[in-house]
C-alpha cells in the first residue's frame, strides 16, 4: 500500500471539533509540512498514542490551533503510519485542512477505505470489519453490542474452531488419498462422519442465531391497519410519545406509509402507520386496501386497531381476515367513550381472545399493556445477545447455509459409500465458504461491494 490516504472522519456540518485523518507511509511527511508543534520534536521520538499541540499553517498563514493524535505502525486502526488533526470544528476550515494534505501529498481516501487497510494489512478480518458498519449503522443498543462483540471476534473464533475441527481430519483424508495402500479408510470415514456431525450441530446453532439477529438488525415489522378513524395515528403518537427513544425517522418506502423505529426492551420495533390510507377514496381506496393487504403480508406483526366506539363494519371484518393466520394484536380502541359497540365478546373475535387489548389512544391508556404483548409474543425478553453469538450479518448467513448444506452432502456421501476423494470435495467447499466468511477467500468484488457501504473516513 504505497499512497497515503486523507480523510474528513467526523460527521458533515458544524461542530465543536472536526477530525481530519491520514494513513499511509508518508503520513508523518506530510503533515510535517503542513504542522508546526509548540514543542517541536523529530517524528522519531513521538511516541505512538500521543498528542501534540500546535498550528496548522499554510506556507506563513495560520489556519487553526490544532491536536494531532500520532499512531505508528502497526499500532494503529489501519497497522500504518496514521494521524489525526483534530481542529476547530465548521466546514470552512476542517476542508481546509483535507487539502492541505491532498495539496502536499495526500490521496483522497474512499469510503470505509480506512477499514479496508485494516482489513487489507491483516489487523482485522472481514467479518470484524462489517461489524465496523454494523456498529455504525446500529439502531439499538442490542445491535450495537451484537456489533462490538463480532469486532472483538467471537464468530470470527467460533468460525476459525469450525475449521481446525474440519482440518484435524482432513489432514488423514489427504493422506488416504495420496497414499491409497495404506489401509486407514475405514477409520476416517468413522471420524468423518463425527466431524461432520458436530460441524453440522455448529453451522446449525450459528444459522439459527440469525433470525434473532435479524430482530436486532432489522427490527420487528410492525404493520398498523384499522379503517379511517380508527385511531392509527393517535396511536402512532402516543406510542413515540411515551417512548423518548426514537432512534430513526424517515420517509416510508413506499410515499403513503410512514415509518418510525422505537426499542421495546432494547429491541427495534418498525412501525409502519399506513395512515396515509384513510383518505383514499374510490378508485384510489381500492389501492389503499390492496396496499393495507401487501403491508400485512410482509409484517412480523399487525396491529389491527378498532373503534370501538362503533359498531363493526365490513371494513373491520375485512381488517380480521387479514390478519388471519398472523401474529396480530388486536386494539379495542377509544375505551375512554361510554358504551362501546364492540367488546372482546363480539363472536368475531372468538379465536383471538387472548390478544385482545383495550386501549385509548387519545388518552395514552393501555400503552404499556401494548408493549408488554409484544415482548410476550416475541419473546423478546429471551433474546440474550451477551452470552451468545449471534449472525447479524445476511451474507455471513448465507455463506453458513451454504456450508450447512455441503456438511449434509457430505454425510450423505458417506453413507451411499462414495469414494473419498468425492467426500473431501463437498468438505473443501465448506471449508471455502468459512474462509469466505473471514475474507480468506473473497473476490475482490466482493470486498469493494462491502467497503462500499461505509461512510467516508471511516
Ligand atoms: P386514523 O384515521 O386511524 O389515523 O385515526 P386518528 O388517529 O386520526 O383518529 C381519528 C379520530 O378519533 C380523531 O379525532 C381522534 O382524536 C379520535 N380518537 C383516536 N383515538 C381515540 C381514543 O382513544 N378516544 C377518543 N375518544 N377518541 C380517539
Amino acid at each position: 500500500m504505497e499512497t497515503t490516504i486523507a480523510s474528513i472522519s467526523t460527521a458533515p456540518g458544524i461542530g465543536g471539533i472536526g477530525i481530519i485523518r491520514m494513513s499511509g507511509p508518508e503520513a508523518f511527511e506530510i503533515l510535517n509540512k503542513i504542522f508546526v508543534p509548540k514543542n517541536p520534536e523529530s517524528i522519531e521520538k513521538i511516541k505512538g498514542y500521543t498528542m501534540k499541540y500546535g498550528k496548522i499553517k499554510e506556507g506563513k498563514n495560520d489556519i487553526d490551533e490544532v491536536l494531532v493524535s500520532y499512531f505508528k505502525a502497526p499500532k494503529s486502526y489501519t497497522a500504518e503510519n496514521m494521524c489525526e488533526i483534530n481542529s476547530h470544528g465548521g466546514i470552512v476550515i476542517v476542508r481546509k485542512i483535507l487539502d492541505l494534505c491532498l495539496q502536499n501529498g495526500a490521496e483522497m481516501a474512499e469510503p470505509g477505505e480506512f477499514t479496508k487497510r485494516a482489513f487489507l494489512n491483516g489487523r482485522i478480518d472481514l467479518l470484524q470489519a462489517e461489524s465496523v458498519i454494523d456498529i455504525i449503522d446500529a439502531k439499538s443498543e442490542k445491535e450495537a453490542k451484537a456489533g462490538v462483540k463480532q469486532l472483538e471476534g467471537s464468530l470470527s473464533k467460533e468460525i476459525k474452531k469450525i475449521k481446525q475441527e474440519i482440518m484435524d481430519v482432513m489432514v488423514n483424508v489427504e493422506v488416504t488419498i495420496d497414499y491409497p495402500e495404506y489401509d486407514v479408510e475405514e477409520v476416517t470415514q468413522k471420524e468423518l462422519q463425527t466431524m461432520l456431525e458436530s460441524v453440522e450441530k455448529k453451522l446449525s446453532i450459528l444459522e439459527k442465531s440469525f433470525d434473532n439477529g435479524k430482530l436486532i438488525k432489522e427490527g420487528i415489522k410492525t404493520a398498523i391497519i384499522g379503517k379511517p378513524n380508527a385511531g392509527k395515528s393517535s396511536l402512532l403518537n402516543a406510542i413515540l410519545k411515551e417512548k423518548r427513544a426514537i432512534v430513526t425517522e424517515y420517509e416510508g418506502t413506499t410515499r403513503d406509509t410512514i415509518e418510525e423505529f422505537i426499542t421495546i426492551n432494547g429491541i427495534p420495533l418498525k412501525l409502519i402507520d399506513t395512515a396515509g390510507i384513510r383518505n383514499a377514496k374510490d378508485e384510489v381506496e381500492k389501492i389503499g386496501i390492496k396496499k393495507s393487504k401487501q403491508i400485512a403480508s410482509e409484517a412480523d406483526l399487525i396491529i389491527a386497531i378498532f373503534d370501538s366506539s362503533k359498531e363493526l363494519e365490513e371494513e373491520d371484518r375485512e381488517i380480521l381476515e387479514l390478519i388471519k393466520n398472523k401474529k396480530a394484536i388486536i386494539l379495542l380502541n377509544k375505551c375512554d367513550l361510554e358504551n362501546p359497540k364492540i367488546t372482546e365478546n363480539n363472536k368475531e373475535f372468538e379465536n383471538q381472545k387472548e390478544n385482545i387489548l383495550k386501549i385509548s389512544a387519545l388518552k395514552e391508556e393501555g400503552i404499556n399493556e401494548l408493549k408488554e404483548k409484544i415482548t410476550d409474543l416475541f419473546k423478546i425478553n429471551q433474546i440474550q445477545i451477551d452470552n451468545e453469538i449471534v449472525v447479524t450479518n445476511l451474507r455471513h448467513k448465507n455463506l453458513i447455509s451454504k456450508a450447512k448444506q455441503q456438511t449434509e452432502m457430505a454425510q450423505k456421501s458417506i453413507l451411499e459409500n462414495m469414494p473419498i476423494d468425492l467426500i473431501a470435495i463437498h468438505i473443501k467447499s465448506i471449508l471455502e465458504d468459512l474462509n469466505a466468511i473471514t475474507g480468506e477467500e473473497v473476490t475482490e468484488e466482493i470486498i469493494n461491494e462491502i467497503f462500499a457501504k461505509f461512510c467516508l473516513g471511516k
